[in-house]
């Protein structure tokens, strides 16, 4: 017996050697699923689909007992070996092309890690929906505006609104969505010709440069251009920070980096805030380059997806976007510039919890390009890596052409009589006066909007909060709603005190409808408007109310800090901060960094023309260091305190932060199941020599629609191994029903 064993064992490691050729050998697709399993998984890709199965494209494989048909990333090929266990095959390819290079799925993998996100949400997150969508539909013929011959009848009032979402190519759905017409509104003008089918042939992309003579550069802005043009022409990656004051000429130097990247034959991306993707900075790209693909949150599907194919077509030099425009797909990548590079909309608030900067960094590395971070006010971490000697400053001393920074005038609001006209102290006004007086424009800010920032009972105390959160309800008016400004919860506002009884809530703390009514009543004769969410909802109102800033039909904007964006209007004569510490006092380690950065961009925006101008910032808090740089115009000054303080608490950028929020139904449970996560975090951090783990506890909003929300903060080395502990600890750990929690690496939002 025993020896027939060993003969049967023999037989079978004696195959023919085309046997196992046949059998072991193969090619391997390695697939991420976009929802669902967490890992990688393998296929076996059949001889009929080896050739159109690629890194990049998206596959139909068979998952689970019920091999349910699930898309999935193709992010690997490899031939070899098949393993022991049979391989379920790929049933079928779904793109015709790789919606991704080697490198963008290189990139979503170091993403996925960086970030402690599943690579599915990378991938879903790099590509934009209308891209995946419309994979291989039929492509819906786009529409424009034709030169149409039915001039018998004037269009109806519909007709006429599709005609006029018809001045760029669009797609018969898109026209009809846009107008708020029916699609047989739109048949109709095909019909009769008013609507006719876009040349499929690509617009012209030519860069038109018209012939206005060209700025000569003042000497820093030279030597800034110099420092991006070295790294540019040598091929090899260098970030180079311009600091400068709104005014000092940064983005004349980032439209010449891009001109010379654009004459190179490469493609240039450039970020903005999303809020700064106004016409205006628009305009100024394109009237240097002509072809200039603007990616903002307003374009539909279709358009995205065009645009999306023609900067991967390489045929679009100049890329300008908001945070996700870092994904564009440029085949020939020559330059990367961030404006306004301390804005915290460059980190994305949901999954993956991305920041702008670092993958520009990853992309402009990977490439060997310059990448350009532009700022009055660059972010501590990025003022941390110029000290380090990793990236290079360059400074833009005083704004071009020499005008003066405006005096910034402090009010010390704890004096008595400061705030003798509600929210505007006498020298405030006395601000005001002057700058109306002398033919200027005045810009407010105050960041909190509604009228009421609270309601409160005057007998007992008791504040009007929210059913469903922690957090006091704003008094909007005209209405007299309560609304609360972390869910959105409209409620009317009880008449007494829900707690006492006693009559008489009063509205305290004033909101940007306040101080747009107080200031009205104390300068009638000036036009006022208000700039806020509230009054910006609709599509366009934004840009609106800025163009009637700029044509001088409004003399007071009054608004929340969307008003302190990079914007350039030379008449503003004066700058107004109404309540410089509502921010500074926010639970955050970067508040201080926050309104020093804020005060000194609405400072910027006053005095830049030939009027002059003056800054007055009302606070309660006039020595706080942030106010005092920011009043001296000193940011620096401000950076050189601050770093010492992170640097002793290891705070970023001297330390890094994972922060898990929890929150669920139950207070107990949300919070007991936060605890048993700060214990295997603790145990964990116990390994990592300058890691520790603070909390758990409730965060500075404790409810939110409902859910009580508890955080843990990990603070230790900022590099990868703080993520790891947090892996470690996190492993395999399943939260309970009805609890969900989230990791945010590197957070910039701690409330
Ligand atoms: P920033 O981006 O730093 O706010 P800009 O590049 O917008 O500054 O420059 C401010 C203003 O000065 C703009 O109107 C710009 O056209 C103009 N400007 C920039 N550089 C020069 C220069 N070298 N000579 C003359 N005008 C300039
Ligand atoms: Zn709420």
């Amino acid at each position: 017996m025993e020896r027939e064993h060993t003969v049967q064992r023999e037989l079978f490691a004696s195959r023919p050697a085309w046997e196992e050729h046949d059998t072991r050998q193969g090619m391997i697709a390695t697939v991420v699923l976009p929802t669902g399993v967490d890992r990688p998984l393998d296929y076996l890709v059949p001889e009929e689909l080896a050739a159109a199965v690629e890194p990049g494209r998206r596959v139909r494989v068979p998952l689970g007992r019920g091999d349910r048909q699930r898309l999935a990333y193709c992010v690997a090929i490899r031939c070899g070996e098949l393993p022991q266990q049979p391989l379920k095959s790929v049933l079928s390819v779904e793109d015709d092309r790789p919606l991704l290079s080697r490198r963008m799925l290189e990139l979503t993998e170091w993403m996925a890690e960086r970030w402690m996100t599943r690579r599915g949400v990378v991938l879903e997150a790099v590509l934009p929906a209308g891209v995946r969508n419309r994979r291989r539909t039929r492509r819906d013929p786009l529409l424009v505006a034709g030169t149409g011959t039915s001039a018998a009848r004037q269009p109806t009032p519909s007709q006429a609104r599709v005609l006029a979402a018809a001045t760029e190519p669009r797609t018969a759905a898109d026209l009809a969505r846009l107008a708020g017409a029916s699609r047989a509104v739109v048949a109709r003008l095909v019909r009769t010709g008013l609507l006719v089918e876009a040349s499929p042939a690509p617009r012209p992309r030519t860069a038109a440069r018209p012939a206005a003579e060209p700025v000569r550069l003042e000497t820093s802005q030279e030597a800034a251009l110099e420092a991006i043009r070295r790294p540019l022409f040598e091929g090899r990656h260098e970030t180079i920070v311009l600091f400068g004051v709104t005014g000092s000429g940064k983005t004349e130097v980032y439209l010449r980096a891009v001109e010379e990247t654009v004459a190179a034959g490469r493609q240039a991306i450039v970020l903005v805030p999303e809020i700064s993707l106004t016409p205006q900075t628009c305009s100024r790209f394109r009237s240097r380059f002509g072809a200039v693909a603007v990616l903002h949150s307003h374009l539909t599907g279709t358009e995205r997806h065009a645009q999306w194919r023609e900067i991967a077509s390489g045929l679009v030099p100049v890329v300008v976007g908001a945070r996700s425009a870092i994904f564009a797909p440029t085949p020939r990548l020559g330059l990367v510039v961030i404006d306004e590079e301390h804005e915290t909309s460059f980190k994305q608030a949901t999954a993956p919890r991305y920041h702008a900067r670092d993958v520009a960094e990853w992309r402009a590395r990977a490439e060997g390009v310059p990448l350009v971070l532009g700022s009055a006010t660059p972010a501590l971490e990025t003022f941390a890596r110029c000290l380090r000697g990793e990236w290079t400053m360059c400074r833009l001393p005083g704004r071009v052409g020499g005008t003066h920074l405006p005096a910034v005038i402090t009010v010390d609001l704890r004096d008595r009589g400061a705030r003798s006209r509600g929210a505007i102290s006498p020298r405030l006004a006395a601000g005001i006066r002057w700058a109306l007086d002398g033919g200027g424009q005045v810009m407010l800010l105050l960041n909190r909007r509604g009228f009421a920032t609270l309601v409160q009972c005057p007998a007992c105390g008791h504040t009007v909060r929210c059913p469903q959160c922690d957090i006091a309800l704003t008094l909007h008016q005209p209405r007299g709603r309560g609304i609360c400004h972390g869910c959105g919860l409209v409620t009317r506002l009880p008449a007494t005190c829900p707690e006492c009884h006693g009559p008489g809530l009063a509205p305290l703390g004033t909101g940007t409808q306040r101080l747009e009514d107080q200031v009205r009543a104390a300068f009638p004769d000036a036009a006022v408007a208000r700039m806020d969410a509230d009054t910006t909802r609709a599509r366009g109102s934004h840009e609106r109310t800025l163009e009637a800033f700029r044509e001088r039909r409004i003399d007071i904007l009054v608004g929340t800090q969307m008003i302190a964006k990079g914007l350039d209007f030379p008449q503003v004569m004066l700058a107004g901060v109404v309540n410089a510490d509502a921010a500074l006092h926010l639970p955050d380690f970067r508040a201080a960094e926050r309104t020093c950065q804020l005060v000194t961009q609405v400072a910027g925006r006053s005095g830049r023309g030939p009027l002059g101008g003056r800054v007055v910032v009302q606070t309660s808090s006039p020595d706080h260091p942030a106010l005092r740089a920011a009043a001296a115009h000193d940011y620096e000054a401000f950076v050189r305190t601050e770093l010492p303080v992170r640097e002793a608490l290891a705070y970023p950028p001297y330390g890094g932060i994972v922060r898990i929020v929890v929150r669920g139904a139950s207070e107990a449970a949300t919070a007991a199941w936060t605890g048993h996560l700060a214990d295997r975090l603790r145990t964990e951090a116990e390994r990592l020599p300058g890691s520790r783990v603070l909390g758990p506890a409730p965060a500075p909003i404790a409810r939110l629609r409902d859910r009580h929300r508890f955080h843990v903060q990990v603070h230790g080395p900022a590099d990868r191994r703080l993520r790891d502990l947090v892996r470690r600890a996190t492993d395999g750990l399943a939260a309970p029903d009805g609890i969900a929690w989230i990791v945010d690496v590197d957070p910039v939002e701690m409330l």
